[in-house]
């Protein structure tokens, strides 16, 4: 059964409880009226049945002292007892109303009757006959035996109505305790069914707080639930940007760049610095930080660093006491995460904070999963900038290949021609390069090679661009550079190249160089026309002698720049 239907069954049954106890006194009193009524009328006939008594005992009294003296004054109370006997009988008949009373009434009536008449005759026989006359009709004992008969009647009468009295006040008293047991009930009844319609009721209380309890449990569950799924999207969201972000990074500084503005937004309220190992490998630098990142060390050695050492995530504070070398702040809880790569080591990400001790180990898992994706984006950026390199660098010299160089001399051409400023380019070739590899070994060369183009290298400015175009020949790029400073930086590197040797086997060997010269616009509109007058201004160097620098002619000749043009 529902609880509600429960307590409006409760809550019918104290009404009708209530409303029982509300109608006893009503009951009671109609009780009690009535019983009083009957003590009334029991009273009433006693005091008729008295009075009748007494009418009759006056009249015997009136009619001795009549006999005895013959005065007709002591007959007053018979006068009087003829007189009131019918009215006294009559108010007894009314009061007497069962079938048994009004019997007994009769018979009562009769036995009043005889013994009145009997009264009547010794008067008259008195008055008519005199004393003895009387005396001997009294003598006879029939009216003392008619008086003790309506004695022993009334007296029964009145012991009759004397038990009905008794009886009555009896069942007053009955009625009152009954009366006073039922409310007693009535009232202990109400106090169970309140007491336990209280008890439900408080039961019932305490399982709906308990309910609402733990349904505002749930619901702030599921609010923090969702709250979390809608962080971790955001995470994942900003994770995957950063990624893609990541991808189109051209160096490892970009990605860097790119990582310090990022992992903010990654890792609230947490500081942290991104350290990679240099190309030596000897340390790692610092190549970007968010937050408080001052105190951190702008190097780190692999040693410094329990990360490093044992290529897993290490913690500090709380529980974990064990503290970095590297550690600025000693006290401020650190993760320090390997960024690792196909087994290897490339460098590794520091995090500080107080909120790395609050947070749950959910959240320490979150920033190993992002230090795990660093390190495969940033291993990524490397491959990408190692086969970018590969695919326009001559492995031999190091030298950008024909490729790049086609590359920037025609963007550097487009540059030119809409800022107006030239670009000067110089063609080098090694002179009689093959006798040194016939004399000297292929390898020989090889180092030779290698010398020129660091040779090359040490010559130019960080703008310029250096070029091995194939075999013993090479392109120096000069941007914003006019054919004057570029007769000079090829005499220059001429010189240079001239002065250097290499030692191969115990030998010194050196080289010397032909270099043709040409500028834009004068000397070609285009990429082609350029080299080519370049070339042309080459093959004239070579034709004039080697080891000098030509400038390419309009006309297509070459101009002779011997040691002394250098000074132009
Ligand atoms: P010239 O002064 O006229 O330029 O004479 P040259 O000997 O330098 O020119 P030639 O074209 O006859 O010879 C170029 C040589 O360069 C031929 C080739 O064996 C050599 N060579 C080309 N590439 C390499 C290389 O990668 N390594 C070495 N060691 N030699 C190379
Ligand atoms: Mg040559
Ligand atoms: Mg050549």
């Amino acid at each position: 059964m529902k609880f509600e239907t429960k307590l409006k069954l409760a809550a019918g049954a104290i009404i009708l409880v209530m409303s029982t106890v509300a109608a006893l006194p009503m009951f009671v009193n109609h009780q009690v009226t009535s019983v009083m009524s009957e003590l009334r009328s029991a009273s009433h006939v006693e005091r008729l049945q008295l009075s009748l008594l007494e009418w009759l005992l006056n009249a015997e009294t009136a009619q001795r002292g009549f006999v005895i003296t013959g005065d007709e004054r002591f007959l007053d109370p018979y006068h009087a007892a003829v007189n009131g006997i019918p009215a006294t009988q009559a108010a007894l008949r009314k009061a007497m109303t069962s079938g048994e009373e009004i019997a007994r009434a009769v018979a009562l009536e009769r036995a009043t009757a005889a013994k009145m008449q009997t009264v009547e005759w010794t008067i008259t026989l008195r008055r008519n006959q005199g004393f003895d006359a009387a005396t001997t009709l009294m003598g006879t004992g029939t009216g003392k035996a008619q008086m003790d008969a309506l004695r022993n009647l009334i007296g029964r009468e009145l012991a009759t109505y004397s038990q009905r009295r008794t009886e009555l006040s009896d069942r007053l008293v009955a009625t009152s305790n009954s009366a006073a047991n039922a409310s007693l009930m009535a009232t202990l009844t109400n106090i169970l069914f309140l007491g336990g319609v209280l008890i439900a009721a408080s039961r019932v209380l305490r399982q709906r707080d308990a309910a609402e309890h733990k349904a505002q449990a749930a619901a702030g569950q599921a609010r923090l639930t969702s709250e979390r799924f809608s962080l971790q999207n955001e995470l994942l969201f900003r994770s995957a940007e950063l990624m893609h972000s990541l991808e189109l990074a051209q160096t490892v500084d970009e990605s860097a760049g790119v990582i310090a503005s990022y992992l903010p937004r990654l890792l609230p309220n947490l500081s942290g610095s991104l350290y990679l190992y240099n190309n030596s490998r000897d340390v790692l630098e610092r190549k970007a930080g968010w937050g408080d990142f001052e105190n951190e060390p702008q190097t780190i050695e692999a040693l410094d660093c329990w990360a490093l050492r044992r290529g897993s995530v290490h913690q500090f504070g709380g529980d974990h006491a064990l503290a970095c070398r590297h550690a600025g702040k000693a006290d401020v809880a650190r993760l320090c995460l390997p960024l690792v790569t196909q087994g290897e080591v490339i460098g590794c990400v520091t995090v500080t904070g107080p909120g790395l001790l609050r947070g749950a180990d959910e959240q320490r898992a979150w920033i190993g999963q992002l230090a795990e994706q660093l390190g495969l984006a940033l291993s990524n950026v490397r491959l990408r900038v190692s086969l970018r390199q590969q695919s326009i660098v001559d492995p031999l010299t190091q030298l950008y290949n024909r490729r790049y160089m086609d590359e920037v001399l025609k963007r550097e051409l487009v540059r030119a021609s809409r800022s107006g400023t030239p670009v000067s380019v110089l063609v080098l070739d090694l002179d009689h390069f093959k006798r040194i590899n016939d004399t000297f070994g292929h390898e020989a060369g090889d180092a030779v090679l290698r010398r020129v183009a660091q040779t090359l290298r040490e010559n130019i400015r960080s703008c310029d661009v250096a070029c091995r175009m194939g075999g013993e020949e090479m392109v120096v790029l000069l941007p914003e550079c006019g054919i004057e400073h570029a007769v000079k930086r090829a005499d220059t590197i001429r010189l240079a190249i001239a002065a250097s040797e290499v030692l191969h086997d115990g030998q010194r060997i050196g080289a010397t160089a032909s270099i043709g010269v040409a500028s834009y616009p004068q000397h070609g509109a285009d990429m082609q026309e350029l080299v080519h007058a370049a070339d042309l201004a080459l093959y004239e160097a070579k034709h004039q002698g080697r080891d000098c620098v030509r400038v390419a002619k309009m006309d297509g000749a070459a101009l002779l720049v011997n040691e002394d043009a250098a000074g132009i």
